[in-house]
């Protein structure tokens, strides 16, 4: 038995809070009655509605993936772009990526159809913290680096603490790798950090999320999460 509300999200079509509030607005039904409270559990069993359609039970599932670029962070794409989804055409439930990475960014992806799991991670207040890495073109200065270690204007707002590293120089073809760790997910936050002290980022690729890293994985490979992992995102 588990509380409607988590079913619901489970089910993938809406957070957990939001499910709360669809059964106080009276839009939940359970075997054909209206419920408002919000104690209440159900079994495997039980027939759910919302908003007069009834829910496909799905088993939650929780994926990884290491996005190769040219690649949309959706579900899918209106003009028939290679999606993250595609990667998965075993999986029967409607999966989506927990955040997005840019077309032309490399790296860690997790997907899942539990809304409540995703809502959580994405949600500023319990960021994650992520660990790209970027090639510049140029090799910037050890002052430009500390202005994005404490925190830089953007036009979206001051971005938080980064923590950085630059890994290596190459002083004949003016170019740098450098590792960078942040805790916020705004829309391409990483190029825009190292545009605004003058550097372009070339290549871009996602290392880690949480604790999760890409060990063992070739572009374009998945992985489930095991439940401990799942466990401890949570
Ligand atoms: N920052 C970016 O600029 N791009 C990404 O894809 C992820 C973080």
């Amino acid at each position: 038995m588990e509380r409607l509300q988590k079913v619901i999200a489970h089910a993938g079509i809406t957070s957990r809070r939001k499910a709360e509030q669809m059964i106080l607005e009276g839009k939940v039904k359970v075997n054909g009655k209206v419920v408002k409270e919000l104690g209440v559990k159900v079994s495997d069993q039980d027939r759910i509605e919302v908003e007069g359609i009834p829910l496909e039970r799905e088993e939650p599932v929780y994926l990884l993936l290491y996005k190769p670029t040219g690649v949309i962070s959706a579900a899918k794409d209106d003009k028939g772009r290679k999606v993250v989804t595609d990667f998965f055409p075993y999986i029967k439930q409607r999966i989506y990526p927990i955040g997005r990475l840019d077309y032309d960014t490399s790296g860690l992806l997790l997907l899942t159809n539990d809304g409540d799991f995703a809502n959580s991670l994405m949600h500023p207040r319990y960021e994650v913290e992520k660990t790209y890495v970027a090639k510049l073109k140029g090799i910037p200065p050890r002052e430009k680096i500390k202005q994005l270690e404490k925190g830089i204007h953007l036009e979206d707002g001051k971005t938080a603490p980064a923590v950085i590293k630059v890994l290596s120089i190459d002083k004949k073809k003016q170019t740098s790798i450098v590792e960078i760790t942040i805790h916020e997910g705004r829309n391409r936050q990483v190029r825009r950090m190292f545009e605004a002290i003058g550097y372009q980022v070339q290549k871009l690729k996602r290392e880690r999320y949480a604790f999760l890293d890409l060990k063992g994985l070739a572009t374009g490979d998945s992985r489930e999460l095991t439940p401990h992992e799942v466990k401890q995102l949570r």
